[in-house]
Protein backbone atom coordinates (compact mmCIF):
# COMPACT_ATOMS: atom_id res chain seq x y z
CA UNK A 1 0.00 0.00 0.00
CA UNK A 2 1.61 3.52 -0.61
CA UNK A 3 0.78 5.97 0.91
CA UNK A 4 0.97 9.57 2.01
CA UNK A 5 0.67 12.12 4.86
CA UNK A 6 -1.90 15.12 4.44
CA UNK A 7 -1.77 18.13 6.70
CA UNK A 8 -4.49 21.18 5.71
CA UNK A 9 -4.03 23.03 9.20
CA UNK A 10 -0.30 24.47 8.56
CA UNK A 11 0.41 27.94 6.75
CA UNK A 12 0.36 25.89 3.50
CA UNK A 13 -1.79 22.36 2.84
CA UNK A 14 1.27 19.53 2.63
CA UNK A 15 1.63 16.34 1.75
CA UNK A 16 4.49 13.84 2.35
CA UNK A 17 5.58 10.11 2.13
CA UNK A 18 4.44 8.10 4.97
CA UNK A 19 4.96 4.66 3.09
CA UNK A 20 6.20 4.60 -0.77
CA UNK A 21 9.07 3.07 -2.72
CA UNK A 22 11.88 5.36 -4.14
CA UNK A 23 14.57 4.91 -6.09
CA UNK A 24 18.25 5.18 -4.64
CA UNK A 25 21.01 6.73 -5.50
CA UNK A 26 24.87 6.31 -4.93
CA UNK A 27 26.38 10.14 -5.15
CA UNK A 28 29.51 8.77 -5.48
CA UNK A 29 29.64 7.08 -8.85
CA UNK A 30 25.92 7.64 -9.83
CA UNK A 31 24.90 4.18 -10.27
CA UNK A 32 21.06 3.41 -9.78
CA UNK A 33 20.15 0.08 -8.25
CA UNK A 34 17.78 -1.55 -10.09
CA UNK A 35 15.81 -2.31 -7.25
CA UNK A 36 13.79 0.11 -5.25
CA UNK A 37 13.82 0.33 -1.40
CA UNK A 38 10.47 0.44 0.60
CA UNK A 39 10.99 3.96 2.07
CA UNK A 40 8.44 4.23 5.72
CA UNK A 41 10.42 7.66 7.13
CA UNK A 42 13.31 7.24 9.65
CA UNK A 43 14.60 7.07 12.99
CA UNK A 44 15.58 10.67 13.89
CA UNK A 45 16.46 11.49 10.26
CA UNK A 46 18.36 7.82 9.41
CA UNK A 47 16.60 5.77 7.05
CA UNK A 48 19.66 3.42 6.09
CA UNK A 49 22.35 2.59 4.11
CA UNK A 50 23.72 0.69 1.54
CA UNK A 51 26.86 -0.33 -0.03
CA UNK A 52 27.19 0.35 -4.10
CA UNK A 53 27.38 -2.27 -6.20
CA UNK A 54 29.03 -0.50 -8.68
CA UNK A 55 32.12 1.54 -6.66
CA UNK A 56 31.77 -0.03 -3.39
CA UNK A 57 31.12 2.78 -1.45
CA UNK A 58 28.96 2.90 1.60
CA UNK A 59 26.20 5.25 1.46
CA UNK A 60 23.83 6.75 4.06
CA UNK A 61 20.60 7.61 3.81
CA UNK A 62 18.84 10.23 5.86
CA UNK A 63 15.62 12.47 5.58
CA UNK A 64 14.91 15.30 7.93
CA UNK A 65 13.35 13.44 10.31
CA UNK A 66 10.75 11.68 8.21
CA UNK A 67 10.67 15.11 5.72
CA UNK A 68 11.81 15.65 2.67
CA UNK A 69 14.35 15.76 1.16
CA UNK A 70 15.91 12.20 1.58
CA UNK A 71 19.80 12.61 1.50
CA UNK A 72 22.06 10.20 -0.08
CA UNK A 73 25.69 10.78 1.55
CA UNK A 74 28.80 8.22 0.31
CA UNK A 75 31.75 7.62 2.91
CA UNK A 76 34.39 8.77 0.61
CA UNK A 77 36.56 11.29 0.88
CA UNK A 78 34.49 14.48 -0.05
CA UNK A 79 31.18 12.97 1.25
CA UNK A 80 29.63 13.28 -2.17
CA UNK A 81 25.34 13.50 -1.73
CA UNK A 82 22.10 13.48 -3.69
CA UNK A 83 18.87 14.29 -2.09
CA UNK A 84 15.68 13.97 -4.01
CA UNK A 85 12.39 15.77 -2.79
CA UNK A 86 10.23 12.27 -4.22
CA UNK A 87 6.93 14.47 -3.38
CA UNK A 88 8.14 16.29 -5.93
CA UNK A 89 9.66 13.94 -8.50
CA UNK A 90 6.77 11.48 -8.16
CA UNK A 91 4.63 14.79 -8.50
CA UNK A 92 2.57 13.91 -5.30
CA UNK A 93 2.57 17.06 -3.75
CA UNK A 94 -0.62 18.78 -3.02
CA UNK A 95 -0.73 20.75 -5.98
CA UNK A 96 -0.35 17.93 -8.17
CA UNK A 97 -3.19 16.07 -6.23
CA UNK A 98 -4.94 19.08 -6.48
CA UNK A 99 -4.81 18.67 -10.32
CA UNK A 100 -5.25 15.30 -10.76
CA UNK A 101 -8.43 15.83 -8.35
CA UNK A 102 -9.63 18.91 -10.73
CA UNK A 103 -9.43 16.33 -13.67
CA UNK A 104 -11.63 13.99 -12.22
CA UNK A 105 -13.85 16.48 -10.99
CA UNK A 106 -13.51 15.20 -7.49
CA UNK A 107 -10.86 15.47 -4.55
CA UNK A 108 -8.12 13.12 -4.22
CA UNK A 109 -7.61 13.96 -0.66
CA UNK A 110 -9.47 13.17 2.01
CA UNK A 111 -11.61 14.81 3.62
CA UNK A 112 -9.86 16.39 7.16
CA UNK A 113 -7.46 18.28 8.60
CA UNK A 114 -5.31 15.71 8.60
CA UNK A 115 -5.06 11.79 7.07
CA UNK A 116 -3.78 9.74 4.47
CA UNK A 117 -3.87 9.81 1.39
CA UNK A 118 -4.37 6.10 -0.42
CA UNK A 119 -2.13 6.95 -3.93
CA UNK A 120 -2.97 3.36 -5.43
CA UNK A 121 -6.79 4.36 -5.29
CA UNK A 122 -6.33 7.58 -6.70
CA UNK A 123 -3.84 6.01 -9.51
CA UNK A 124 -7.24 3.43 -9.59
CA UNK A 125 -9.42 6.90 -10.51
CA UNK A 126 -7.30 8.12 -12.95
CA UNK A 127 -6.77 4.80 -14.92
CA UNK A 128 -10.91 4.66 -15.31
CA UNK A 129 -11.08 7.96 -16.39
CA UNK A 130 -8.20 7.50 -19.10
CA UNK A 131 -10.02 4.31 -20.26
CA UNK A 132 -13.46 6.38 -20.68
CA UNK A 133 -11.82 9.38 -22.31
CA UNK A 134 -9.70 6.40 -24.67
CA UNK A 135 -6.68 8.57 -24.79
CA UNK A 136 -3.27 6.83 -25.54
CA UNK A 137 -0.72 5.93 -23.30
CA UNK A 138 1.84 8.95 -23.16
CA UNK A 139 4.98 8.16 -20.78
CA UNK A 140 5.89 10.98 -18.77
CA UNK A 141 8.99 12.45 -19.17
CA UNK A 142 11.37 12.15 -15.84
CA UNK A 143 13.58 15.04 -13.90
CA UNK A 144 16.81 15.28 -14.71
CA UNK A 145 18.86 12.86 -13.34
CA UNK A 146 16.16 10.75 -12.48
CA UNK A 147 16.56 7.75 -14.44
CA UNK A 148 13.88 5.47 -13.38
CA UNK A 149 10.94 5.48 -10.93
CA UNK A 150 9.18 2.33 -9.79
CA UNK A 151 5.75 0.75 -10.08
CA UNK A 152 3.52 1.96 -9.36
CA UNK A 153 4.83 5.53 -9.15
CA UNK A 154 5.58 5.11 -12.56
CA UNK A 155 1.97 4.27 -13.82
CA UNK A 156 1.07 7.50 -11.50
CA UNK A 157 3.66 9.66 -13.52
CA UNK A 158 1.95 9.04 -16.83
CA UNK A 159 -1.39 8.53 -16.33
CA UNK A 160 -1.10 12.76 -14.96
CA UNK A 161 1.03 13.16 -17.84
CA UNK A 162 -1.42 11.43 -20.28
CA UNK A 163 -4.75 13.39 -18.63
CA UNK A 164 -2.31 16.54 -19.53
CA UNK A 165 -2.25 17.23 -15.67
ZN1 LIG B 1 28.89 3.88 -6.30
Amino acid sequence: MIRLHFNRTGRQPTTWLLDVPIFTVCPNCAFTPPEARRYVGSRYGLVGSFTCAACGAKVTITDGDCYPPVRFTADVPGKPQVSFIYEDVYRLNWADLERAGAALCTSLIPAGEKGYVDVEAALRALEVEIARLNLPHAPAPLPDGVTWVPLPLRAWLDALHTLGV
